[in-house]
């Protein structure tokens, strides 16, 4: 009886992250992610969220598999620093988790903290694929920084 509830829990669960995985697709030719390493943050405060949203599976299996399916580039982009960089002029902008607004000092640009991690994400993603960072091109939506907000964690905690 607890294993079926689990694979219920389970194959829901993979319904969910599929869903997730279309509705990404549905925003835009590329999709992109850090590559992070969920054995390091298995070891980390927040752990058990994201071992328990199956995040490392829906990072590294369902979504690549479901932008191949639909012919939609994915890319893994270097995390380092996503959190605390100017998505707009490159510039260091250090802040702690309980942070949720970028502001930079050296550009004014100001925006919601996952948006401004989003967008470097992209910026970095872009310009793995050869593409200079265009707004029109991109729309200006950042589908994957507005869903982090369902996700309970797509940044690598501080150590
Ligand atoms: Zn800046």
């Amino acid at each position: 009886m607890l294993l079926r509830v689990h694979q219920q829990i389970s194959d829901s669960c993979k319904d969910f992250h599929c869903k997730q995985a279309h509705f990404l697709c549905d925003q835009g030719g590329m999709v992109f992610v850090e590559d992070l390493d969920f054995r390091i943050m298995a070891k980390g405060m927040l752990d058990k969220h994201t071992l328990d949203a199956g995040f490392g599976q829906f990072l590294n299996q369902i979504l690549p598999w479901v932008c191949w399916k639909r012919s939609v580039h994915f890319g893994k982009v270097n995390p380092n620093g996503t959190s605390q960089t100017c998505p707009d002029c490159g510039a260091l902008v250090k802040k702690d988790l309980s942070v949720r607004i970028h502001h930079c000092l050296e550009c004014g640009s100001t925006k919601p903290r996952d948006i401004a991690s989003g967008e470097v994400i992209r910026n970095r993603g872009l310009s793995a694929v050869g593409h200079t960072v265009d707004q029109a091109v991109c729309g200006g939506v950042l589908a994957g920084a507005a869903m982090s907000s369902q996700v309970p964690v797509k940044q690598k905690p501080k150590s």
